[in-house]
């Protein structure tokens, strides 16, 4: 069934190289170490070696080609190997004549497993080859040593390598496959179960809440109806307030018109008044002016009477030694007065003696005569 290996890159085979096995193609010849190893390798890798030692490296990457000092050659980024089988017999369950099974890795370590070029898992590989006898571990690949092995096997191990080339590992590996799933389903019953009974319990738990959420929902669904009765009722009254209040605004704005013109009155009577109260207070300060001129001569009238009254204080204390005086002169002017009346009365005496006197002399002298 084996009609060709391709390898590019891997180990010693840098460039693309293809091997075909035709019918009677029996064995590969070649001087040690011209590759013939890697070309095992290279069909082991493919149908998915998973250990680098068995693959004859320390790690995976090292089956890509890492260059020759000998030709000069740089290293390669990647290594991939394709086996290519006749299918025209279906034993492959894929729908083609030929089956291309691919698997590269990268020097990053990534690597890719593909199916006519598709890319698919390990498993499917494993899957496409199981009771073929084709597989890392079957009876098709018998590398150095392994004779032996296989002879001196266990009968356990070598009963899987029989049943592989009769073709059950396949069915056995289904039944496996099944057991496990069949045991899986059974844990996931007795999970079940206890979800089942978990749900019962909590399914009466449910129900209570259920009417609670019944009972709940009626209610608010009242509640909304409530709402809205309260919300209409709220703003029609609303609708009532606000007609009230743009009439009340509109007999403010009046008011506050005629406010704002009886502002303007007052402003101007209030300038009026303060050009009024300048014009006093300019008055004012003529009086004050005045009010300190005439304190001034207050001030000096004041000086004025205290002279004044010290002189009528003189004055009086005059009069009194005056009056004094005037009181002895008066009594003086009294015995003068009554020395004057005396005196008068002496003239008088004295003038009628004296008349007396002239009458008789006048009389003598006529008489002489
Ligand atoms: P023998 O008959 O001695 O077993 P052989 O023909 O099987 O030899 P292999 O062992 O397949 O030869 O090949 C060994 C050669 O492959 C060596 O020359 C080695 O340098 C070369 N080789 C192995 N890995 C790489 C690699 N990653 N890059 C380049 N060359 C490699």
């Amino acid at each position: 069934m084996l009609i060709a290996l391709e390898l590019a890159g891997f180990k010693s085979f840098a460039d693309k190289t293809r091997f075909d096995f035709p019918d009677g193609i029996t064995v590969i010849v070649g001087p040690n170490g011209s590759g013939k190893s890697n070309v095992v390798d290279a069909i082991k890798w493919v149908l998915g070696a998973q250990s680098a030692k068995a693959l004859r490296g320390k790690d995976m990457i090292d089956v890509i080609f890492k260059g020759s000092s000998g030709s000069g050659r740089k290293a390669a980024n990647s290594a991939e190997a394709t086996l290519v089988f006749d299918n025209t017999g279906k034993q492959l369950a894929i729908d083609s004549e030929e089956v291309h099974v691919t698997r590269r890795v990268y020097r990053s370590g990534e690597g890719e497993y593909l199916i006519n070029n598709q890319a698919c898992r390990l498993k499917d590989i494993r899957d496409l080859f199981r009771g073929t006898g084709v597989g890392v571990d079957a009876y098709s690949l018998i590398e150095q040593g392994k004779v032996d092995r296989m002879l001196q096997a266990s009968p356990k191990d070598r009963r899987v390598i029989f049943e592989e080339a009769a073709g059950i590992s396949r069915f056995n590996a289904k039944k496996a496959e099944a057991a496990r799933r069949l045991l899986r389903v059974d844990q996931n019953m007795i999970r079940l179960k206890d979800i089942v009974d978990e749900v019962l319990k909590r399914l009466n738990s449910l129900k209570n809440q259920a009417t609670k959420a019944q009972r709940y929902r009626e209610m608010t669904s009242r509640l909304a109806e409530i709402r809205l009765q309260l919300g209409w009722t709220e703003y029609s009254q609303l609708l009532a307030q606000t007609q009230q209040a743009a009439t009340k605004l509109e007999e403010l704005q009046a008011e506050r018109d005629r406010k704002s013109a009886e502002l303007s009155e007052v402003r101007a009577a209030a300038q009026q008044a303060e050009m009024d109260l300048h014009r006093v207070a300019e008055a004012c300060q003529t009086v004050e002016a005045a009010l300190q001129d005439a304190l001034q001569r207050i001030a000096v009238s004041q000086n004025q009477q205290s002279s004044l009254r010290l002189r009528l204080e003189e004055n009086q204390e005059e009069q009194v030694r005056v009056q004094g005086r005037l009181a002895i002169l008066r009594r003086r002017l009294e015995t003068l007065q009554d020395e004057f009346d005396t005196l008068t009365e002496q003239q008088q005496q004295a003038q009628e003696v004296y008349d007396a006197a002239r009458e008789s002399s006048r009389q003598s002298r006529l008489a002489k005569c």
